[in-house]
C-alpha cells in the first residue's frame, strides 16, 4: 500500500489470560447492563417510541438483553429532514476536522473494545476472536477513511496559460445506512463514518436483530461531540422505515449491506424518481454471496482442509464472504472428503460467550427454518455426508450444526442459493478446468478461494475467476481494511470495496472549476 501511516488495529491475542480475564470482566458487566431502553436519537434528542423490539440472545433464546425503541414512517421522516438540516454547516466543515472525527470515534472504541466485543457476542452469537475482529474492523474503518479523506481533501490542479482549472470533491447530501446484523458493529460503522467523513448527513438504520450494538455505536459517535443533526439513529423493523428512507425525495444516496433480495428492491424503489427529487439517487448494495473453494489434486490438504472449515463454519458460515461450495478434484475427492469431516465433527458448538465456542448459534428462529429447509432440500438432492447432531442446545437457543453435503451437482438449489448457515456443498470436478467453471456458474462474483501447489493453476485462477476477492491458499473470509478491499459485483453487489482506495468517492461527487485568468 501507499506510505499513508495507516495501520491495522491489532486483533486481542485470547491465548494471554490477560486478555481473556478483560473479556470475561466485561460480558459480566454487560450482563448487568440487560434490560435497559434505548431510544431513537434525532437531531441529538432522544425519543422513546410507544412501538419498541425486545433484543434476544440467540444463544439463550430466554434471555432478553434489553428494549429498543422501533421508529415509525413518521420518526423516518424526522430523522431525514434533521440529516438534512443538518447538511449545509457539516458539508462546509474542513474535511481535516471531519477526519478528527472519525479518529475520536476509533479512540473512544478502543476504549470500549472489550464492551462492545461483549454486546456483539450476546446479540448477535458470535464468539469472542470474531467479536474481537468486528470491533476492530470498525476501528480500521475509522481510521482508514480519516486517512482516504485527507487524500481527497487535496484539489487536483491542471493550469494552462491563461486558464486556471482545479478539481475538487463535494459531499452529495442526507444517506441512508441500511445494515446487517451479521458484522452489528463494523459494517454499520463502515458505511456511516465513510459517509461523515466526506461531508455527508446520516440516517443509521441498524437491522433489527442488532439494535443494541448499534444503539452502542450511537453512543460512541455521540460521544466524540459530533453536531447534532449529522448522525440520525432510527432503528426500527425494516417493512416500516426502510420504504421511507428509500423513497424519500430528501434522501440523496443509500447504502446497504445484506441480503440480494433486499438489494435488488431498494436499487428499484430509488430508482423511481420523485419529482420533488433534486438529485437521482445513488445506491450502494452490497449483498450475498455463493463462495467457491477449489482444492486441486496437488493441494496440501492440511492447509484445505483447515482453510474450508474456517471459511464455511465460522460464525455458523453467516458471512457473505463465507465458503459455500467446496469443488474437490476427483482424484483426491475422497481423501478429503474424509479428512474434512473428521475435522468438522470436532468443532466445538455452543454458546457464544463460551471461550472455545467454534460455531455458535444462527441469529434468530427464521434463518434457523430457513436453513433447516434447506437441509432438507439438499437432502432430497444430494448425499448427506456430515450432520453435526445439536439436540443437547434445542431448547437453549437457534442452534444448527455444520452439515456437509456430497455428490451435489453445480445445478442444485444447494450450489446455487446463498444459504447465509453452516451448510457446506461439495462438487466433484474432473480437471481444474472445470473447476474454475464450476465456480464460477453461480449468479454471484464475492469471494473465492484456490487450495494449489502448481503456479500455472494459480495463475489461471487470478485471471478466470469471477469474484471480488479471490484467495490463494487460505481462507476466504476475514477481509482486512486496506491489505483486502472487500466486494463483488454480479448479483454481489453494486459499488466498490469497502476499506480501499475507491470506496470514499461513491459519497462524493466531483466538481472542475475553470477560471479565464
Ligand atoms: N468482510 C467480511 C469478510 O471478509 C464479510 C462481510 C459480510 O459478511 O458482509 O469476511
Amino acid at each position: 500500500a501507499e506510505d499513508d501511516g495507516f495501520q491495522n488495529e491489532p486483533l486481542t491475542d485470547f491465548s494471554l489470560e490477560e486478555s481473556r480475564t478483560k473479556m470475561q470482566a466485561a460480558l459480566e458487566e454487560v450482563e448487568d447492563q440487560f434490560g435497559k431502553e434505548y431510544p431513537l436519537l434525532i437531531n441529538g434528542r432522544a425519543i422513546d417510541t410507544k412501538a419498541t423490539i425486545t433484543s434476544r440472545n440467540p444463544s439463550h433464546k430466554s434471555d432478553s438483553l434489553g428494549t429498543v425503541s422501533s421508529a415509525s414512517a413518521d420518526d423516518a421522516i424526522d430523522a431525514i429532514d434533521a440529516a438534512r438540516r443538518a447538511f449545509p454547516a457539516w458539508s462546509r466543515t474542513e474535511p481535516q476536522y471531519r477526519a478528527e472525527y472519525l479518529e475520536l470515534i476509533a479512540a473512544n472504541m478502543r476504549r470500549r473494545r472489550f464492551e462492545l466485543a461483549a454486546w456483539i457476542v450476546f446479540e448477535c452469537g458470535k464468539p469472542w476472536e470474531e467479536a474481537d475482529g468486528d470491533v476492530v474492523e470498525a476501528i480500521d474503518f475509522c481510521m482508514y477513511y480519516a486517512n482516504q479523506m485527507r487524500r481527497l481533501a487535496h484539489p487536483l490542479h491542471c493550469d494552462v496559460p491563461g486558464e486556471e482549472n482545479v478539481y475538487f470533491y463535494r459531499p452529495r447530501g442526507t444517506v441512508a445506512v441500511i445494515a446487517p446484523w451479521n458484522f452489528p458493529l463494523a459494517i454499520l460503522t463502515g458505511m456511516t463514518v465513510a459517509s461523515l467523513v466526506t461531508g455527508n448527513t446520516v440516517v443509521m438504520k441498524p437491522a433489527e436483530q442488532s439494535s443494541i450494538v448499534a444503539a452502542k455505536l450511537m453512543d460512541v459517535i455521540h460521544e466524540s461531540g459530533i453536531p447534532d443533526g449529522v448522525v440520525n439513529f432510527l432503528p426500527g423493523i425494516g417493512e416500516e422505515v426502510g420504504p421511507e428512507l428509500v423513497g424519500s425525495p430528501d434522501v440523496e444516496m443509500i447504502t446497504f449491506t445484506g441480503s440480494r433480495d433486499v438489494g435488488l428492491a431498494i436499487n428499484e424503489t430509488a430508482s423511481d424518481t420523485d419529482t420533488r427529487q433534486k438529485m437521482v439517487k445513488r445506491v450502494i448494495a452490497e449483498m450475498g454471496g455463493k463462495n467457491a473453494i477449489i482444492v486441486d489434486d496437488d493441494a496440501d490438504l492440511d492447509e484445505a482442509v483447515l482453510g474450508v472449515i474456517h471459511s464455511a463454519f465460522n460464525y455458523a458460515g453467516q458471512k457473505c464472504s463465507a465458503c459455500s461450495r467446496v469443488i474437490v478434484l476427483e482424484s483426491i475427492h475422497d481423501t478429503f472428503v474424509s479428512r474434512l469431516v473428521e475435522a468438522t465433527k470436532a468443532l466445538k458448538i455452543g454458546p457464544a460467550e463460551d471461550p472455545g465456542t467454534v460455531v455458535g448459534p444462527v441469529i434468530d428462529e427464521e434463518a434457523q427454518q430457513r436453513i433447516l429447509e434447506y437441509i432438507e432440500i439438499g437432502k432430497e438432492e444430494a448425499t448427506l455426508a456430515l450432520a453435526c447432531d445439536t439436540s443437547d442446545l434445542e431448547d437453549e437457543g437457534y442452534y444448527i450444526g455444520p452439515h456437509i453435503f456430497t455428490d451435489v451437482d453445480s445445478t442444485c438449489q444447494i450450489a446455487q442459493e446463498e444459504i447465509f448457515g453452516p451448510v457446506l456443498a461439495v462438487i466433484k470436478a474432473d480437471d481444474f478446468d472445470e473447476a474454475i467453471t464450476i465456480a464460477n456458474d453461480t449468479p454471484y462474483a464475492l469471494t473465492a478461494g484456490v487450495f494449489s501447489r502448481s503456479p500455472a493453476h494459480l495463475n489461471k485462477a487470478r485471471m478466470e475467476i469471477v469474484a471480488g476477492n479471490i484467495y490463494l491458499n487460505r481462507n476466504i473470509t476475514g477481509a482486512m481494511v486496506e491489505r483486502h478491499p472487500f466486494g463483488g459485483f454480479k448479483m454481489s453487489g453494486i459499488g466498490s470495496k469497502t476499506g480501499g482506495p475507491d470506496y470514499l468517492l461513491q459519497f462524493l461527487v466531483p466538481v472542475n472549476v475553470t477560471e479565464n485568468t
